[in-house]
């Protein structure tokens, strides 16, 4: 069987040669041209799977599914496809074939992780990984069963294919959304913000391993942590996050809180190379079955457009993993309807097992006061690793939960009672 780091392997090695083959621009129409756009003559207007939306989750279900010998169509909306991000992910949130599928497109790998709070830090053991969009994107493009379509809007869904701005159509048994977030009232959230920049520094930072949490830092905003990546001795990503009710960014009040802690870490910045921001959904109740009741049946979504991520991280790349291993398991040929039931039911499995997360977040969100917020994750981090490592899999056991709640809550109790009820929060009580 061709596995992910075969294909994947396969498409680097012929990437000085072909590396932009498969793209093309064909959405909007252009002055002087026909609605079709001037590159037309590449676009397929047939092809087994069409993806609205080039985003992460996309990306690794069309890689998936390439290897199966699958054509498929990525239309996506912005100038490139997998935008401009590092995704990072504990090594233990993957099953080992499937980081090893992954490994061509890993830019870091580290061999443990720390965090730091007010009243202690810990190192963990845990390897930690990132992979880059470019690597992504590359991937992909390399692929010569994948063709993508930039600065392409989709338009319209509709049974059978997709209508591009412009109006031209891509028909396919299969068509899958990956078009990203998007509200439903069957989800009330918190966000996790956060603005990052890589820099360049003078000196060495003497940084290993990533420092996931640096909340011994005034507590802003909600809980506020740093996040910081060393990618090179001298290199590295520093995030000012927040966990916050508010989901607007001020982006240039977080810029400059992130130099001023490089500045306080004694790190003299040579060069901003790069700067990323996010506002990712942190799920506080899910109303599955009505957010399924509103998704048309003639299309199948993925990633964040089902609403897929880790409830109290906001990320996603596991997920997507576990979504192209799903689909890929199919078979061929694959429909929209086959692939709309696969996820459905793996939507209403996760859903289940996600009440325990979304209980937590409600504890952090609604009975935590937000200067306080730290003390929840101050506590969750003396537990042991296995566990921690459990939480960000998304395979928590029963008693892993008894061990997160037992003791006196760092919350006030009555607080924390009124937080049991989802369906109390999904009324926005
Ligand atoms: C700065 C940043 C850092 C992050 N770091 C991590 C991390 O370390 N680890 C992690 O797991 N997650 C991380 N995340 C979260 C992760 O990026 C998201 O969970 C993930 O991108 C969701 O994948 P998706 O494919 O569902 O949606 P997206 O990646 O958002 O992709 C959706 C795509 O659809 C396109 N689109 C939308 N509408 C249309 C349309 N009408 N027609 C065509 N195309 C359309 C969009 O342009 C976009 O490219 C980060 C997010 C950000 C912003």
């Amino acid at each position: 069987m061709f596995s992910h780091i075969t294909a994947a392997a396969v498409c680097l090695s012929r990437r000085t040669e072909n590396s932009a083959d498969n793209r093309t621009t064909t959405g909007r129409a252009q002055e002087g041209t026909s609605a079709l756009g001037n590159t037309n003559s590449n676009l397929n207007r047939k092809t087994d799977v069409v993806i609205a939306g080039g985003g992460l989750a996309a990306c690794i279900v069309a890689l998936r599914l390439a290897e199966l010998g699958h054509h498929i169509a990525i239309v996506e909306a912005g100038e490139q496809i997998c935008g401009n991000h590092t995704w990072s992910f504990h090594r233990t949130d993957l099953e080992p074939g499937d980081y090893a599928r992954l490994q061509p497109l890993i830019a870091h790998e580290w061999s443990g992780q720390k965090v730091v709070f007010p009243r202690f830090a810990r190192s963990l053991t845990t390897p930690y990984a990132s992979i880059t969009s470019d690597a992504l994107r590359q991937a992909v493009y390399d692929c010569e069963k994948i063709r993508t379509h930039e600065n392409a809007k989709v338009e319209e869904i509709r049974a059978g294919g997709v209508v591009l701005d412009g109006g031209v159509e891509i028909d396919a048994p299969c068509v899958i959304d990956g078009r990203g977030f998007a509200p439903d009232d069957g989800l009330k959230l918190g966000f996790q913000k956060f603005v990052g920049v890589e820099v360049e520094l003078g000196r060495p930072h003497g940084e290993d391993v990533p420092t996931i949490m640096d909340a011994a830092v005034d507590q802003k905003d909600g809980y506020r942590f740093f996040y910081v990546l060393p990618l090179s001795p001298t290199r590295v990503l520093i995030e000012d996050t927040r966990y916050s009710d508010d989901g607007s960014l001020d982006f240039e009040a977080l810029h400059s809180d992130v130099l001023a802690y490089a500045a306080n870490r004694g790190w003299v910045v040579k060069q901003l190379k790069r700067t990323e921001k996010g506002i990712l959904p942190i799920a506080l109740a899910h109303d599955v079955l009505a957010f399924w009741d509103r998704v048309p049946l003639h299309s199948a979504p993925i990633g964040l457009r089902a609403a897929l991520f880790h409830p109290t991280t906001g990320y996603s790349l596991p997920i997507a993993v576990e979504t192209a291993n799903l689909i890929a398991g199919l078979g061929r040929p694959l429909t929209t309807a086959a692939v709309r039931k696969a996820i459905y039911a793996y939507a209403l499995n996760r859903n289940q097992e996600q009440a325990f997360y979304r209980f937590l977040n409600r504890m952090l969100f609604r009975a935590a006061t937000p200067r306080k917020r730290y003390l929840v994750l101050q506590r969750f981090y003396r537990l042991p690793q296995s566990l921690i490592q459990r939480f960000y899999a998304g395979r928590i056991r029963p008693t892993d939960k008894l061990r997160i709640i037992a003791g006196k809550p760092p919350v006030p109790i009555q607080k924390a009672v009124r937080c049991v009820s989802e369906t109390r929060a999904l009324a926005g009580k």
